[in-house]
């Protein structure tokens, strides 16, 4: 996949080359990650890229001139044109992975009150929100949508790390992890996961997700995707009572 991210600070979204897991994906040909500096396409004389809002106001508005030549100079027959911003559709897993089924996306972080509305009218096919508060630019934005995406390409994640088991890829949260040593602070882990048994660490597992799930996010469970999911997860709970 290739990703421009349209962008005043290219120097902060070159910082994800060395983070962890997305460094690896870039390292590997999975994403192909390009900022692109919104400034170099300002005729102005002294590379201006914002300017007052209409109608007067507090702060700038980034103009629209550059950031539509940035836009047409990185667009492929088949781009997907995102703009970063508090007022869109908010990012969840279902989304990410819809996303990362395209070959070509345009990121357009903004800055400053935003950009000019004719660019969000005309240029843009979706409006991504990472949440209901506001930042100061769409940078950070940017680096977590694709963050999420490269976890999904192909060959990135090794098979210890494999995504289908995480937090809300199948509508659950995931189940406690725990890890050496057995006791800390007097806190034991629970005796099934060092049973050996398999079956029984599975089934502890999957009620396990219900129960985090139904105490941290019991709306998910209404949105649950797979009605089979559901059937399976009462089974093993039914089977740990020993009523099945
Ligand atoms: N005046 C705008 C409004 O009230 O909708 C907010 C502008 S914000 C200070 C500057 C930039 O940060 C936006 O253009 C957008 O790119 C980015 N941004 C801020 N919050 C965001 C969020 N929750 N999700 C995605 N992008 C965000």
């Amino acid at each position: 996949m290739k990703v421009h991210v349209l962008t005043l600070f290219p120097e902060v979204i070159d910082m994800l080359r060395s983070y962890s897991i997305v460094g690896r994906a870039i390292d590997s040909g999975a994403i192909d990650i390009e900022a692109v500096n919104i400034r170099d396409y300002s005729v102005d004389k002294h590379k201006r890229v914002d300017d007052y809002p209409f109608g007067g106001g507090k702060g700038m508005v980034m103009k629209p001139e550059p950031i539509y030549s940035a836009i047409e100079d990185c667009r492929s027959s088949n781009s997907r044109v995102i703009y970063l911003s508090p007022q869109g559709k908010i990012l969840d897993q279902a989304f990410v992975g819809e996303l990362a089924e395209e070959d070509h996306l345009i990121l357009l972080a903004g800055h400053y009150e935003g950009i000019d509305n004719r660019i969000i009218e005309n240029y843009i096919d979706d409006e991504i929100s990472i949440g209901d508060y506001v930042l100061t630019g769409g940078e950070l934005p940017a680096m977590v949508l694709i963050d999420s995406i490269s976890r999904l390409m192909p060959g990135v994640l090794s098979s210890e790390e494999s995504y289908e088991i995480e937090s809300h890829y199948e509508g659950l949260l995931e189940y406690p992890q725990y890890t050496r040593p057995r006791v800390f602070n007097g806190k034991k882990v629970p005796d099934v996961l060092l049973s050996g048994d398999h079956s029984k660490i599975n089934m502890w597992r999957q009620v396990s997700a219900l129960r985090t799930t139904l105490m941290k996010r019991p709306d998910m469970l209404k949105e649950l995707k797979k009605p089979g999911s559901q059937l399976d997860l009462m089974d093993s709970l039914l089977k740990l009572i020993g009523k099945r």
